[in-house]
C-alpha cells in the first residue's frame, strides 16, 4: 500500500514546536508502536524528520490521532479510514466531498442511535436480572441449584426476567447433552 496519495499535513512550523512520536503519544494516550502502525497505514505523515532522524509531527498530528479514535469507536477499521480521508483530498469539488461525509456522519449518526437503543435495553435487563437475584438471596429454597428453576417461594415477580430465566432453562439437559443434537441443514432453512 502507498501512502503518496495524501497530503502530509505540514503547514510551514518552526522546528522547535514540532512534536516527537513520544509526545503524540503521550497526547492522545495511545501507544509508540499505534501511532507508527497509523503512519504505516498512510493515516499519519510526519511534517519532517530532525537532523538526526526522528520523525517530527505538527500539531495537527494530535487531532488526526484523536479523530482515528474516535472513528475506530464508531467501528471503522483503519483501511475504511483510510478511504474517508483518500476520498476526501482527491474530491474535486469540495461540496462533493462535503455532501460524501455527511452522508456517511448521517448513516454513523442513525447506527450510534441504534446501539445506544440497544444498550439502554440492556441496561434494563441487567437492573431486572439483579432486582430478581436480590430476591433470592433470602430464597428459603433449600439444596442443589436445580431446585431453582422451579421456586415456589414468591420472588414478587410473576416469572423470571430473560436474563435469569435464560440460565435457569433445562439445567439438565444443557449438563448432559454439551453438543447440540444432528440437525439436517434441510430443515431448519427457511421456507
Ligand atoms: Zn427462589
Amino acid at each position: 500500500m502507498t501512502s503518496s496519495s495524501l497530503p502530509s499535513q505540514a503547514p510551514a512550523t518552526p522546528n522547535s514546536t514540532l512534536l516527537r512520536v513520544g509526545d503524540i503519544a503521550k497526547a492522545t494516550g495511545k501507544t509508540v508502536r499505534a501511532i507508527h502502525l497509523y503512519e504505516e497505514l498512510g493515516l499519519l505523515r510526519p511534517a519532517t524528520r530532525s537532523s538526526d532522524g526522528f520523525r517530527l509531527y505538527d500539531h495537527s498530528a494530535v487531532d488526526r490521532v484523536r479523530w482515528i479514535d474516535s472513528l475506530h469507536e464508531l467501528g471503522f477499521s483503519l483501511q475504511e479510514m483510510r478511504e474517508v480521508l483518500t476520498n476526501w483530498w482527491s474530491a474535486d469539488q469540495g461540496a462533493s466531498a462535503m455532501t460524501n461525509l455527511r452522508d456517511l456522519f448521517v448513516r454513523k449518526l442513525e447506527e450510534t442511535r441504534d446501539l445506544i437503543r440497544r444498550h439502554q435495553q440492556l441496561e434494563r435487563e441487567l437492573e431486572e436480572g439483579l432486582r430478581y437475584l436480590a430476591t433470592c438471596e433470602n430464597c428459603a429454597a433449600p439444596g442443589p441449584v436445580h431446585e431453582c428453576v422451579n421456586c415456589a417461594q414468591d420472588h414478587g415477580v410473576k416469572s423470571p426476567p430473560p436474563l435469569v430465566a435464560g440460565i435457569k432453562t433445562s439445567p439438565e439437559n444443557a449438563r448432559k447433552s454439551s453438543r447440540p443434537a444432528f440437525v439436517r441443514v434441510e430443515d431448519i432453512s427457511t421456507s
